[in-house]
């Protein structure tokens, strides 16, 4: 893929940033944050760990058993044979068994019990015979198994979890299995998002001609619903300069980050630019990537800046494409990218060259395991009735001018989930 590609729609313009030299740009401009906090574990799902964590037990704790069965020591196993042995008690799971086991004795046991330290060994219930107090032990009966040893899973003062780390479910449950109740995270990004625009009302206002609801802020409410972003909404900007100078800077003097949309672009009431050119610092304000051209990145004071454009869908795809990885950079997660697989297009889709192009579609997978896409219908910035019924990005590379029915595409799935109706 060439460097830079030729935005074929401002052809005098200089050449975009691809995706991927906005992203490498953004991972270059983004130092981690490095303050942390303690959380309780219970609080800790999707945080990033600050800390590696160490063990403070050994996992299993004590000697214990894999069965319900019984327990008994493999020196009483003869070299043949079948053999019986004296029960004397039960190990219970919480109630360990008390008493001294002699030569020729045995204890009932349940999973998770203690085995008596004279025993070694753990025969299932079910290949016993049970004759009052005696046990008959069948010739093949295995010595040494179904016994969980102390530390076998995790020895006391191992590395549990290493950095970098956001936690999941499984390490939440490793945690709690070892008694740790809290962890040190790296404390939530504070993010500050607005949208400006002489256009907007608000949700509880009856719409009059000229006006639209402001949608982007419930959009983006969504977007950084996640357990490392703190979001606050500022509400509505009208397109007035000196407004919007006043309120970014504002914001940026309390947030990690500060995201706006609309007026990104280069229309008379398009500010964004400009009062990143003079209160900060600009990165790059334009991408080849479609929908969603106009978007400014960069620095005021020490807030990040994210001017994503005004047309819903884009919002939508240059947050997941771009201020989605800038804030797991930020929040100190490890870089990762969005799964994409490829599946056949049953549709005829529209592309001219110049950008990387996100289409919304349906994807399903036939009986053999097959993917199949299609597309979820008109593909206008502006329509997000196409983006609900999606559930992927049919993504298409910069070069590509259209695809074919039956033609092979690549697809980001929204979710691992998909539904069976498709
Ligand atoms: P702009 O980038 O300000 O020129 O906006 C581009 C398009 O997005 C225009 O049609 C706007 O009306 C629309 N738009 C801007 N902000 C919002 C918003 N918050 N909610 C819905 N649509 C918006
Ligand atoms: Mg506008």
């Amino acid at each position: 893929m060439p460097d830079t590609m030729q935005d074929c729609y401002a052809p005098k313009s200089k050449p975009l940033l691809t995706i991927t030299e906005a992203l490498d740009r953004i991972r270059q401009a983004i130092q981690p944050i490095e303050q942390s906090e303690t959380v309780l574990l219970n609080k800790a799902l999707g945080r990033i760990l600050a800390e590696p964590i160490y063990s403070p037990i050994n996992m299993p704790f004590d000697r214990n058993s894999a069965m319900d069965g019984y327990a008994f020591a493999s020196a009483d196993k003869p070299t043949q044979g079948a053999f019986d042995l004296e029960c004397i008690g039960i190990s219970w799971a919480g109630k360990p068994f008390q008493g001294l086991l002699q030569k020729g004795q045995c204890v009932r046991i349940f999973t998770g019990a203690v085995l008596p330290p004279e025993t070694d060994s753990v025969v299932m219930q079910e290949k016993v015979q049970v004759d009052g107090k005696t046990i008959l032990f069948p010739e093949h009966t295995s010595v040494h198994q179904n016994v969980r040893e102390i530390g076998e899973d995790v020895k006391q003062g191992s590395c549990l979890i290493t950095l970098p780390k956001k936690l999941t479910v499984s390490d939440i449950s490793l945690l709690a299995s070892v008694g740790v109740a809290k962890v040190p995270v790296k404390r939530a990004l504070k993010v500050a998002f607005f949208s400006t625009g002489d256009e907007l009302v608000t949700l509880d206002q009856p719409l009059t001609s000229g006006k639209i609801y402001d949608s982007n802020r419930y959009t983006l409410q969504s977007l950084l619903a996640d357990a490392n972003v703190m979001a606050t909404d500022m509400g509505i900007i009208p397109d007035d300069k000196q407004l919007l100078e006043d309120n970014l800077v504002t914001a940026s003097k309390a947030y990690d980050v500060v995201i706006t949309t609309g007026g990104a672009s280069v229309g008379e009431a398009d500010y964004v630019k400009e009062i990143l050119e003079r209160c900060g610092e600009v990165n790059f304000w334009q991408i080849a990537i479609k929908p969603g051209k106009p978007l400014a990145f960069g620095k005021i004071a020490t807030s990040y800046f994210f001017g994503l454009p005004g047309n819903p869908v884009s919002v939508l795809a240059t947050f997941q494409q771009i201020v989605a990885p800038a804030l797991r950079k930020l929040a100190g997660e490890s870089p990762s990218k969005a799964l994409r697989i490829t599946a056949t297009c049953n549709s005829l889709l529209k592309k001219a060259a110049g950008r990387q192009d996100f289409q919304r579609g349906i994807l399903s997978q036939d009986d053999d395991g097959n993917f199949l896409v299609v597309s979820s219908g008109a593909q206008g910035s502006n329509m997000l009735s196409s983006m609900s019924r999606a559930n992927c990005y049919i993504v298409l590379p910069s070069e590509c001018t259209g695809v074919n029915v039956g033609d092979k595409v690549s697809v980001e799935p929204f979710s691992l989930l998909l539904d069976e109706r498709h």
